[in-house]
C-alpha cells in the first residue's frame, strides 16, 4: 500500500449485526469515488475490545480486500474517541475522513467531504439534514451547543455526528496529544485553520444498538467544557467573588440591626435558605474543581491509553 489519498477511519464497537451492511456500501462507495476523482484510499477500522464477533468480521474482510484494508485490533474497550486516535495513528492519507460503524453516516457522503477538503478547507464538519434522533435528544443537544460554544469557543454546529473530514496538518497535531479523554472533532477544530461546515444526510442505525445512554450525553459535554476551557474554573471564581461582597453585605447590615433593634431571630428560615443556596453552590463548586483534578489524574498516571492487540496490514 503506497500512501493513499484518502484514510476511512471507523471504529467498531459491538457491531457484527450492521459491518456486513456497512462493507457492502461502504467500498463500492469508495471504489466510485477513487476512479471518477483519481484518488486511491484505505480503510481504517479500530476494533474497540468487542465483545462480539466484530473482530472475526473484521478479519475476514481484510483477507478479501488487504488492498485498502488495515484493521488495528484493540485487547480491550478504551473508547470511541480512543479508538479513532488508534486509527489516525496508523492511517497514512493525506485527507482523513471518520465514520460510524452503524451506517447512521450514509458512506456516499464522503465525495462531498473530500470535494470540499479539495477547496482548500483543513477541517469539514458535518450538519446533519434531517436529524433521525427523537425530539428531546434534538433539543438537549441543541442547548448543551450554544453553553459550549460560549465556554469554549469551539463551533461545532452539531456534534453528534462523527462524518467530519481532517487534513494530514490537523491529524498531525492530533497525533502529537496525549489526552487521555478527549472528542476528537472539538481538539481538531482547536488546530484547524480552515475549517467549515456542510450539510449531509443522516440515517437510523442500521442494525445493533447505541453506545450512548443520555447520562453518557451529559457527561460528554461536561468533559468538553473542562478539557477545552478553564472558562468554568474562572466563572466559579468570579461568583465566589459575588457572594462573598453579598455575605459581607449582610453581615454588616446584621451588626447594625443587632445594636440599633437588638436581639431578634424571626429571620432564621430566610438565613437558613440562604444557607442552604450557598452549601449547594460550594458542593457544585467542588464537584468542578473534582472534574479538573480527575482529569489531571488521568493525565498523571501515564497510563497507555488503550492497548493494540495486533494490526492487520499488507507488509509494505
Ligand atoms: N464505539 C466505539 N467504542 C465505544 C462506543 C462506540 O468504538 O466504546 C463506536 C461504535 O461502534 C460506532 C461509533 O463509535 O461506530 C458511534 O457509536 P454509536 O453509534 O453507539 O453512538 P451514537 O450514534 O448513538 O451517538
Ligand atoms: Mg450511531
Amino acid at each position: 500500500m503506497t500512501n493513499p489519498q484518502i484514510s476511512v477511519v471507523i471504529p467498531v464497537y459491538n457491531e457484527e449485526a450492521g459491518l456486513a451492511s456497512l462493507f457492502a456500501r461502504l467500498y463500492p462507495a469508495l471504489d466510485q469515488l477513487a476512479i471518477s476523482q483519481e484518488t486511491s484510499y484505505e480503510i481504517v477500522f479500530v476494533n474497540d475490545g468487542s465483545r462480539d464477533r466484530s473482530a472475526a468480521i473484521l478479519r475476514e474482510q481484510w483477507e478479501r480486500r488487504p488492498d485498502v484494508t488495515r484493521v488495528v485490533l484493540f485487547a480491550a474497550n478504551a473508547g470511541q474517541h480512543m479508538a479513532i486516535m488508534a486509527g489516525f495513528e496508523h492511517a497514512k492519507g493525506e485527507i482523513m475522513i471518520t465514520l460510524d460503524a452503524d451506517l447512521q453516516n450514509p458512506p456516499e457522503e464522503i465525495g462531498a467531504l473530500v470535494a470540499k477538503m479539495q477547496e482548500g478547507y483543513d477541517y469539514v464538519g458535518t450538519i446533519r439534514r434531517k436529524r433521525q434522533d427523537n425530539f428531546f435528544r434534538t433539543w438537549a443537544s441543541k442547548a448543551m451547543n450554544r453553553l459550549r460554544e460560549r465556554i469554549t469557543r469551539i463551533k461545532i454546529t452539531d456534534q453528534g455526528n462523527m462524518l467530519r473530514a481532517y487534513s494530514r496538518n490537523v491529524v498531525d497535531a492530533i497525533n502529537s496529544c496525549k489526552e487521555v479523554s478527549t472528542f476528537i472533532p472539538a481538539l481538531a477544530y482547536t488546530f484547524a485553520r480552515r475549517p467549515t461546515e456542510i450539510v449531509v444526510e443522516h440515517e437510523e442505525r442500521s442494525a445493533g444498538e447505541s453506545k450512548y445512554s443520555l447520562y453518557s450525553l451529559i457527561r460528554l459535554n461536561f468533559d468538553l467544557m473542562t478539557g477545552f476551557s478553564l472558562v468554568p474554573l474562572q466563572w466559579f471564581s468570579m461568583l465566589g467573588i459575588l457572594i462573598s461582597l453579598g455575605s459581607a453585605g449582610l453581615f454588616v447590615m446584621l451588626i447594625l440591626r443587632r445594636i440599633f433593634v437588638g436581639p431578634e431571630a424571626e429571620g432564621l428560615f430566610t438565613l437558613f435558605a440562604l444557607a442552604f443556596f450557598m452549601i449547594g453552590l460550594a458542593l457544585f463548586g467542588i464537584g468542578l474543581l473534582g472534574e479538573y483534578v480527575g482529569r489531571i489524574y488521568q493525565q498523571v498516571r501515564h497510563r497507555p491509553r488503550y492497548l493494540v492487540e495486533a494490526v492487520l496490514e499488507r507488509k509494505e
